[in-house]
């Protein structure tokens, strides 16, 4: 299906020439979320994935409902000092600004493997972190997916070695 009609572009948000992709309008339309989470699982059943790893906080609605669907855990990466128990961190610019993630260090075991999950795939700033964080701890990262890819920004670059899946991609 066609899911680039459900999804809204707001102009000039958050900042002047940023052209955002507003996907509360494709989670809040249950047939539709449910066609996206299913068609991202179709395109990584073929993975031997352990967990699903996510950024905050889009990236929950999108690996945590994926992870459900595959019956495998889900991990949430964070931003510093939300998580309670010990942590690794890392710092990365995104498309606008700059922030830092962080993941339990007991969140994933050495050797598991690994899918990442976001809505959207800009500069890949966000998603690397995240493989970074992941790798720090032993995990095998075999693939990202999101809902949507911005394929200028060549986020995929950021991505050596890694199976990138996505629902929808803007030039
Ligand atoms: P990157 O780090 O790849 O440059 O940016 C991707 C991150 O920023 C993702 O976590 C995503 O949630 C957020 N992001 C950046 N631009 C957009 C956008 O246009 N729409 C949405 N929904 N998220 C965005």
């Amino acid at each position: 299906m066609d899911f680039k009609e459900i999804i809204r572009v707001i102009p000039d948000f958050p900042v002047e020439g940023i052209s955002f992709k507003d996907i509360t309008t494709l989670l809040k339309d249950g047939e539709k979320y449910r066609q996206a989470i299913d068609e991202l699982k179709a395109r990584v059943s073929h993975l031997n994935i352990d967990v699903i790893a996510g950024p905050e906080a889009r990236g929950f609605v999108v690996g945590a409902p994926l992870a459900y669907a595959l019956g495998v855990g889900f991990v949430p990466i964070r931003k510093s000092g939300k998580l309670p128990y010990d942590t690794i961190e890392a710092g990365y610019d995104l498309e606008y600004g700059k922030d830092k993630l962080a993941v339990h260090t007991d969140a994933i075991l050495p050797g598991q493997n690994v899918l990442i999950a976001d809505d959207l795939l800009a500069t890949g700033g966000t998603i690397s972190t995240a493989v970074n964080l992941v790798q720090k701890l032993g995990g095998n990262v075999v693939g990202a997916a999101f809902l949507i890819e911005l394929e200028q920004l060549e986020g995929r670059k950021k991505l050596p070695g890694v199976e990138v899946v996505s629902l929808l991609s803007y030039e």
